[in-house]
């Protein structure tokens, strides 16, 4: 089980870029992917920009069903929650950070 990091939005913000905190903690319209992919090093895993988590790793293929980029695969399925949003008028899977419940917006 994973260990929730609970912040003050204000804390959240001093962490973060504003683009990236725009999409991580204030559910921004951008898709997840678009707009930062950035590797940490050479191992293939993306962690939370936020929190720090490892949540995936570059896999070769994998489909995962949630309009996720097919060729991500999560490090530990605890280490994500997948939330069900109809918001928008389709049905669709929020991937949320399960440590710090922001949209993982990996580096
Ligand atoms: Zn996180």
């Amino acid at each position: 089980m994973i260990k929730k990091i609970k912040k003050p939005e204000v804390e959240w913000k001093k962490l973060l870029t504003p683009e990236q905190y725009a999409v991580m903690r204030q559910k921004g319209t951008e898709r997840p992917f678009t707009c930062e992919i950035k590797k940490r090093n050479d191992s293939g895993v993306f962690h939370c920009a936020a929190c720090h988590l490892p949540l995936f790793r570059a896999a070769a293929k994998f489909e995962s069903g949630t309009g996720w980029p097919s060729f991500y695969e999560p490090i530990a399925r605890a280490n994500l929650i997948f939330e069900e949003d109809s918001s928008h008028g389709m049905a669709r899977t929020e991937v949320l950070c399960a440590q710090c419940e922001s949209h993982p917006v990996p580096r």
